[in-house]
């Protein structure tokens, strides 16, 4: 099948179906309440209209034949009639008949509370007996305690009667009229109370545990959620009459605009939620830019709501439509982003929506009444808060877990910065010991090329004094005798004048390798006192024992036999001054060396080759 085709079969079928309507309202127009059925009949299809835009007409004018006549057969179908707003007052007629001979009482409910006076005549012995119903009209004179319109009344036995209904609203005009027999509406109005409570019980419920939350996580997101599921609940208890009927009573003005003024508080609140929760100033700012433009379409609304109701009334439809067809793309477009949030969003939007159409669908009468479709804009908003409520759960959920992750991250990066640290420090401390340990020996090396001399690689002079100053501490101490010698290599310089230099410098490296040789008992100290000049330190050695190692030494250099042709023994000899003595404090270290000195030059002048021990040593 074309689309065409499909197109105009759709026509015939809507024209057949409107046909089938008038005929069947031609046939029913009058209620025949004789027979007792529980379930209501909708008067909408059964109406006479007459619209009255100066709002002057009169009952007596209304039931004068000829006007009466002007009364229009209602062209609707389905559970209500709509006029939307509109300045002109509404009369509307039906017929009622008993065949019975007893009275038989009926109800006439209208369920919805926007109306601000309803007048319902019905005939008496003595005229039109009015009855004033209405949110305008003080709640106590109400006939029947309800949320909404309702009428008892009675149709007398074997009687037809024309009940006329005037209306007259600045909310838009919506008349869901339906006629009750008395104990079938008892049985109805019970439950949709308890209907009512179930709704107000979870949005209660469900905004003092968010409420708790805000104070617990300190989350703007769950106070706007708050505000939110607070302000939806408020405009539909003004929208369900409960408001009048429990909370503010008689306030015409607060009946009135309750409705539309919660619905934009509730749009702000919503907004802002939106862009809080779906993060719209980073993500998507163009949606941002909307947003703050929806936010200040809805706070002006609200200005003029409250102070110019009448005349901005008919804008608010599209204000908060247009803000809801907003939210619903809104949350499309984040869908299409991935944004978690943004399904619990879209979800929550989408089932609001389904309730209010399916209401719209009911009152069109495209969808039988039920459960469903009857309080479908609360069974609706209560989903819609829940999935809302999962949303800000879900985000707390996943900051929570970006945080452990975040925390988990941190950890184990402090984790291997550390480890990193201990394996830099390990290098380091091996480097500074390895540097240490360079160094120590550098300073061994120092200190031994220090101490010794280079020329002969025994102990110099230095280290030569530095020894002696503690052996005669020590020889002081412990009351022993130290011994000292001085040794010069003779007629040195006619060695060096005829052999040269080198063979000078090789000679005394002979000399001080013997000399270390011979005396090199463990704690003896063998050095090179300054050119030609050696010493040694012999500790806890007397005189003569000193005297016979000098000896040892002198002979074992005069047997090297190094060839020294300008001496007289024809070779390389020494002579050795020595001096012992236990330190005393009258005497000093310098007057040991000086008597080994002067020993020594004894030597020399009793002709070289020798060995004379300083006969005393004394304090010059
Ligand atoms: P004496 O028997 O009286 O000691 O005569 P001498 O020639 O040994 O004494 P003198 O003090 O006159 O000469 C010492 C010489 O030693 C002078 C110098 O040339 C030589 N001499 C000193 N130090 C060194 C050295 O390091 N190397 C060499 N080759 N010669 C040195
Ligand atoms: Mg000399
Ligand atoms: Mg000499």
């Amino acid at each position: 099948m074309t689309l065409g085709a499909f197109i105009k079969l759709f026509v015939c079928w809507l024209f057949s179906f409107a046909f089938c309507i008038g005929v069947a309202n031609a046939f029913e127009r009058t209620v025949d309440v004789t027979k007792k059925i529980e379930e209501p009949i909708q008067l909408t299809e059964r109406f006479g209209i007459l619209i009255d835009p100066t709002k002057a007409l009169t009952i007596a004018d209304v039931t004068a034949p000829a006007t009466t006549a002007k009364f229009l057969p209602s062209q609707s179908s389905g559970t209500a009639l709509g006029f939307a707003y509109t300045n002109n007052a509404v009369w509307l007629n039906f017929g009622v008949t008993n065949t019975s001979d007893q009275a038989i009482e009926q109800i006439l409910e209208i369920a919805y509370a926007l109306l601000a006076k309803v007048d319902f005549y019905q005939p008496s012995a003595d005229g039109y007996k009015l009855t004033q119903l209405g949110y305008s009209r003080p709640f106590a004179t109400q006939p029947h305690r309800s949320r909404f319109i309702v009428v008892p009344f009675s149709v007398p036995a074997k009687a037809e009667q024309t009940i006329f209904v005037r209306i007259e609203t600045s909310n838009s005009m919506h008349i869901p009229a339906r006629l009750w027999n008395a104990d079938a509406f008892d049985h109805y109005e019970h439950s949709s109370y308890s209907i009512q409570a179930l709704y107000f019980g979870i949005v209660i419920g469900l905004a003092l545990y968010n409420l708790m939350l805000f104070f617990a996580l300190r989350d703007v997101n769950y106070l706007l959620y708050v505000f939110f599921a607070l302000s939806v609940s408020a405009a539909l208890t003004g929208y369900g009459g409960l408001g009048t009927e429990f909370i503010w009573g008689d306030h015409p003005q607060l009946s009135m605009s309750s409705t539309n003024v919660f619905s934009c508080v509730a749009g702000v609140a919503i907004l802002l939620f939106t862009r809080r929760v779906l993060n719209t100033k980073l993500i998507f700012p163009e949606i941002d830019t909307l947003i703050s433009f929806f936010i200040t379409a809805n706070s002006i609304a609200l200005l003029a709501l409250l102070f110019w109701f009448e005349k901005f009334a008919p804008f608010f439809a599209m204000i908060s439509g247009t803000t809801a067809i907003f939210l619903l793309l809104t949350g499309i477009i984040f869908t299409f982003k991935r944004q978690r949030s943004a399904y619990y969003f879209l979800a929550a939007f989408a089932m609001i929506l389904v309730g209010v159409a399916l209401g719209h669908l009911r009152n069109l009468g495209l969808m039988p009444t039920n459960v469903l479709t009857a309080d479908g804009p609360q069974i609706g908003s209560a989903i819609e808060m829940l999935l809302l409520s999962f949303a800000l759960a879900d985000r707390y959920n996943r900051l929570r877990r970006e945080n452990q992750q975040v925390q988990a991250d941190a950890l184990r990066a402090k984790t291997e910065m550390v480890a990193r640290l201990q394996v830099s420090e390990q290098l380091l401390e091996s480097k500074v010991s390895e540097r240490t340990f360079e160094l120590q020996l550098l300073n061994q090396k120092l200190e031994a090329m220090s101490t010794t001399d280079s020329l002969t690689g025994i102990a110099n002079r230095r280290r030569f004094d530095t020894v002696l100053a503690s052996e005669w501490e020590r020889a002081k101490r412990l009351a022993q005798p130290l011994a000292v010698a001085m040794v010069d290599v003779d007629w040195f310089k006619k060695f060096n004048d005829r052999y040269g230099h080198q063979a000078g410098d090789e000679c005394l490296r002979r000399v001080a390798q013997t000399l270390t040789a011979s005396i090199g008992r463990a704690g003896d100290l063998v050095a090179r006192y300054g050119g030609e000049e050696f010493a040694f330190i012999a500790p806890t050695t007397d005189g003569e024992k000193a005297h016979n190692m000098a000896r040892r030494a002198c002979e074992t250099i005069d047997a090297l036999v190094l060839t020294h042709a300008d001496s007289v023994y024809g070779h390389i000899t020494i002579s050795i001054g020595i001096a012992s003595i236990t330190p005393r404090d009258d005497i000093t270290v310098d007057d040991l060396v000086g008597a080994a000195d002067k020993a020594m030059y004894s030597a020399k002048a009793e002709g070289r080759n020798r060995v004379v021990l300083a006969q005393s040593v004394v304090h010059l």
